[in-house]
């Protein structure tokens, strides 16, 4: 089903017409009412009438993260504070948060583009879908919330945490979709498999999985132990929140809702475009939202686009899966190493649950990498010679993966701490000296 066909699914040339008309008025409204993007303007040189149509894109400056702590917290808003009904902000695990602010039209669009999701995924008026992203400042809970909402089905405002209740209230209210992070569904899963209740009596289909990085052999593995469709819901806070893009019933590629937020891919070094279809960084222009519109602002967010049709109807772009944020990306021993690589390594040997921790160090001057990652319970047991083949076999994959010969660490069953929303896989202490 299609929430919106004729954004959806708008021909190419129309969209683009379109995008263009948007970015101009965008381009106005910042360049009237924020001092720093009309200042940058300035300085490169453009004015709002350089933008007559998509193309021109290119002559504007980028934004960055950067840009958001600089001006913290209100400095790159577009409207007066009365106008501003909601502020988010995300994580930051260093320094001041980012914190965006929403018009009540903000908050439409960003109901538009969630049910523009959830429909995408199968869901509609009848269902009940659990939210366990977690509410508050992050974008998560209250996105996926006004998503399931808009589309007129029944939301559970479950929040992240609370494990035994989740799957109490998942079974008894029926559930049929669940949001949350793909590291804490894979942790529900494995609750729901302790928990003595039967698959059978959960009514369980749909995943609505994102926030973070995963996998294609993440997603093989959710499927199976959840006995659902997962499907991928990527958005991110300075954009809008979750929502930005997702999958639909062909599970091949994520599709961008492209008539709010259009998508360009650079080069991560020099900042020119890509040609189509290539991997770089992916960067936004929301075109339509009034409170803090982002010109051109720079995700870190490594992936390509596909521009073609897709078998759903959807003519909407699509972005492959995401490999990494550049600032997620390890360099060990001058080799360039994403957690997702890892990743894929690991959920494609069977004896190994999907649960992992990279620990990097410098000793010596010398990198050290070692990736702790849990036996299943059935080999765990095991004589210690298959432990040491089991060992070998998975160093001899990831060096054919990613190259590099780490110090695999086999662990018990629940050993590597659980996470109840983003997953923490790294700890690189290099960072620290
Ligand atoms: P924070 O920056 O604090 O993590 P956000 O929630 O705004 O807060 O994070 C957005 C980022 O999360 C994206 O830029 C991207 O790196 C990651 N992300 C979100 N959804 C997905 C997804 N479906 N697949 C891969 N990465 C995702
Ligand atoms: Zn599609």
């Amino acid at each position: 089903m299609i929430w919106n066909e004729t954004m959806e699914c708008m021909n190419r040339e129309d969209m683009r017409k379109l995008q263009g008309i948007r970015l101009r008025q965008t381009v106005e409204r910042v360049y009237h009412n924020c001092e720093p993007y009309r200042k940058r303007m300035q300085e490169k040189g453009v004015s709002p009438s350089d933008i007559q149509s998509i193309d021109d894109i290119v002559k504007l400056p980028f934004t960055s993260k950067k840009d958001l702590r600089d001006y913290y917290p209100f400095g790159l808003l577009s409207t007066p504070m009365s106008e501003i009904v909601r502020l988010h902000a995300s994580s930051g695990t260093t320094g001041k948060p980012i914190v965006v602010g929403y018009t009540r039209g903000d908050l439409a669009i960003w109901d538009e583009v969630g049910a523009r999701c959830f429909t995408a995924y199968g869901l509609g008026k009848q269902d009940v879908v659990q939210v366990s992203y977690g509410y508050g400042l992050f974008t998560g809970g209250l996105g996926a919330h006004g998503a399931v909402e808009t589309i007129g089905g029944t939301v559970i405002p479950m929040s992240s945490g609370n494990t035994e209740k989740q799957i109490m209230l998942m079974r008894d209210f029926g559930a049929v979709g669940l949001a949350c992070t793909p590291s804490y569904a894979l942790y529900l899963a494995d609750a729901m498999r302790d928990s003595n209740i039967s698959r059978d009596e959960f009514s369980l289909k749909v995943g609505a999985f994102g926030a973070e990085p995963w996998t294609e052999a993440m997603r093989k593995e959710l499927e199976a132990k959840l006995g659902i469709k997962a499907y991928d819901i990527y958005g991110l806070t300075e954009i809008i929140g979750p929502g930005v893009g997702h999958e639909c019933e062909c599970q091949n590629g994520t599709h961008l809702c492209e008539d709010h937020f259009y998508p360009e891919i650079i080069d991560p070094e020099t900042g020119e475009p890509m040609p189509p279809g290539e991997m770089g960084e992916l960067v936004f222009s929301t075109i339509t939202k009034e409170g803090m519109p982002l010109l051109r602002f720079r995700t870190r967010d490594l992936t390509s686009l596909i521009y073609e049709k897709c078998e759903c109807g959807r003519t909407s772009v699509r972005m492959n899966r995401i490999l990494g944020r550049s600032d997620d990306m390890l360099i060990i021993r001058g080799v360039n190493v994403f957690p997702s690589q890892v990743e894929s390594v690991i959920c494609e040997i069977p004896e190994l649950e999907p649960h992992y921790f990279i620990v990097v160090d410098r000793i010596n001057n010398l990198d050290t990498f070692e990736i702790q990652v849990e036996v299943k319970e059935e080999f765990y047991s095991d004589e210690m010679t298959r432990l040491l083949d089991l060992r070998k076999h998975i160093v001899h994959r990831l060096q054919s993966v990613i190259g590099l010969s780490p110090d695999v660490k086999l662990v018990e069953p629940r050993s590597i701490e659980r996470s109840q929303g983003k997953a923490k896989r790294v700890n690189d202490k290099r960072k620290l000296s």
